[in-house]
């Protein structure tokens, strides 16, 4: 957990997380991402990405 605020730099408001579901390269996620209570832009961290296409090309490649 960390206490860093995340700004929408649309609407100038304090992001806050929420459960989202998003698809990304055909995967399916579904994590708590900071959303924008206003335009409802959602911040996906880039870690948390990579780390998970790391992880599925890891799993493809041992196929
Ligand atoms: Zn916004």
């Amino acid at each position: 957990m960390s206490d860093e605020k995340l700004i929408c730099m649309r609407c100038d408001k304090e992001m806050v997380p929420e459960k989202t579901n998003f698809l990304y390269m055909k995967f399916a996620f579904n994590y708590d991402l900071p959303r924008c209570p206003q335009c409802g832009q959602v911040y996906i961290p880039e870690e948390l990405v990579a780390g998970k296409m790391a992880s599925v090309e890891l799993e493809l490649e041992e196929k």
